[in-house]
């Protein structure tokens, strides 16, 4: 080839343009699919484990299911002896996507001796994992009134949701 060979200069440009065109869409996706199952970000766990299992709803429906105000999470309020339930709607932070609300309810205690009742007053704040539809990590803290020692400690329970398949 030389210089002044405009007629193979130019194809060879087009050869160029049609490889990059070639890579762009096969190589990289323009949607960026969550990778399945996806993985909450947690190094470890703390505590003590409550429930690991899986569930037959969409990321989004366990999020109705278990923090918007529904008749099923009522009644299991209930069960759990939670009374005088407020709440407030979730707030959304613009730039970042976490989600906060407070929530105060009194639960029954079960205890011979000492207060019959304690009031809690929980802080719940939901973020993304990359992004809502891969899955989400709520955070529960909880400080009760009414309880000796209340002020000393607070009771910290983390939910991470993630997506296991399409239906799951
Ligand atoms: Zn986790």
């Amino acid at each position: 080839m030389t210089a002044s060979d405009t007629s193979s200069e130019g194809s060879n440009e087009n050869s160029y343009t049609s490889t990059v065109s070639n890579i762009a869409t096969a190589e990289w996706p323009t949607t960026i699919e969550p990778v399945i199952p996806v993985e909450c970000p947690c190094r470890e766990h703390k505590g003590r484990k409550l429930l690991d299992i899986e569930i037959p709803l969409s990321v989004e429906q366990t999020f109705k299911l278990l923090f918007t105000d529904n008749e099923w999470l009522n009644k299991f309020k209930e069960s759990l002896k939670h009374s005088e339930n407020k709440c407030t709607s979730w707030n959304e932070e613009e730039n970042t996507g976490k989600k906060e609300r407070v929530s105060i309810y009194t639960m029954e205690l079960d205890k011979t001796f000492g207060p019959k009742s304690t009031k809690i007053t929980e802080t719940q704040t939901c973020s993304p994992i990359t992004s809502y539809n891969d899955g989400y990590m709520v955070i529960k803290e909880a400080t009760n009134e009414g309880i000796p020692y209340a002020d000393s400690f607070s009771v910290e329970c983390i939910y991470c949701v993630t997506k296991v398949s399409e239906t799951k």
